[in-house]
């Protein structure tokens, strides 16, 4: 029962990131999110397009990601007549829906450079883009530029990385024959609390050839399928255990951040309201508006000849 409980929590939590996000860095409330890091051409974009299941990621050999890109995958119903409706929205172009898949792949490239310059910047601004699709399960997941290597290893340092880190195991396909990745799947290499998923994503000579996610989908499927070491540890394999064990490791994850973080926004609230309250009375008519004013400027206005005549010592020009 994953899909009716990220239905609840996952929305709310994207909702106030979208807020804070246009405040800026200067909140403080932290919100749970999942972060995509790995080194290059390790396959994090592949990923990415397949939990979507539609190609919509700038690409080109040079081209990482430049600015962080949230992704807000929304699961949406299905219509009656079977058809699929998936579109994408950004929070920069509000209003518009993206139904072509290209022309998000558009957007996201012509809003780096814009942010970043053409040339190769890197910008910690993000983009945010929601997904809504009947083809995927909530999650939300950041793209992040900049990162170069998966902490692993020994050292103490990364204990707080093994205990928040999903491990996806990627290009499964093409491990050297006679081998396979059951010890890795199995936590035995690199033992870590959240585990680990094993996929098979399109290859180059597919994306070069205009496969499809969905067909890449079902090749990965039957791979699995055909080799009995996978199929023993079929929870750990494919795309689509990765978007059930994304989403239900973040709807637990926010469900036990929320009383916290409630707490937070209402302590929040009560300083901003004390702040509001201490500017006096607002009022929505022209009218009083004006009374408001002219209030601040006698007030001011006493004050200010009270310290002309030497009267008040607390108000000084310096
Ligand atoms: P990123 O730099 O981490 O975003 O990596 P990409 O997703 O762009 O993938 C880099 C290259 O690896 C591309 O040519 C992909 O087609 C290829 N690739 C990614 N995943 C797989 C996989 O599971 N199997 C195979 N054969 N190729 C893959
Ligand atoms: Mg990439």
């Amino acid at each position: 029962n994953a899909a009716p409980l990220g239905h609840n929590v996952i929305p709310i939590v994207n909702k106030l990131q979208d807020i804070f996000a246009q405040l800026g860095s200067s909140s403080t409330i932290e919100l749970p999110q999942v972060a995509v890091v790995g080194s290059q051409s390790s396959g994090k974009s592949s990923v990415l397009e397949a939990l979507v299941g539609r190609d919509f990621l700038p690409r080109g050999s040079d081209i990482c990601t430049r600015r962080p890109l949230v992704l807000q995958l929304l699961q949406t119903k299905r219509k009656p007549d079977g058809t699929d409706e998936e579109y994408g929205e950004f929070l920069h172009v509000p209003g518009k829906r993206f139904y072509n898949f290209n022309e998000i792949r558009n957007e996201i490239q012509a809003e780096t450079d814009r942010e970043a310059g053409g040339n190769k910047g890197v910008s910690d601004k993000q983009i945010r883009l929601k997904i809504f699709s009947p083809n995927v399960l909530d999650i939300t997941l950041v793209d992040l530029p900049g990162i170069t290597k998966v902490p692993v290893g020994d050292q103490p340092s990364d204990i707080e990385a093994r205990y928040r880190t999903i491990g996806v195991i990627t290009k499964l396909d093409i491990m050297d024959r006679g081998t396979d990745a059951r010890n890795f799947l199995l936590g035995k290499v690199i033992p870590l609390r959240l585990g680990y998923v094993g996929v098979v994503n399109r290859s180059q000579e597919d994306i070069m050839l205009n496969r499809t996610i969905k067909d890449a989908l079902m090749a990965e499927e039957k791979f699995f399928r055909s080799r009995p070491v996978y199929s023993e540890l079929a929870d750990r394999c494919g795309v689509p255990q990765l978007a059930k064990k994304l989403n239900q490791i973040l709807v637990q994850h926010i469900k036990t951040v929320l009383p916290g973080l409630k707490t937070r926004i209402s302590a929040a609230l009560v300083s901003v309201a004390k702040e509001h309250a201490s500017y006096g009375e607002i009022t929505e008519s022209k009218a009083g508006m004006g009374a408001l004013l002219l209030n601040i400027l006698s007030k001011y206005s006493e004050a200010f000849s009270s310290m002309i005549e030497g009267k008040n010592e607390e108000m000084s020009t310096s």
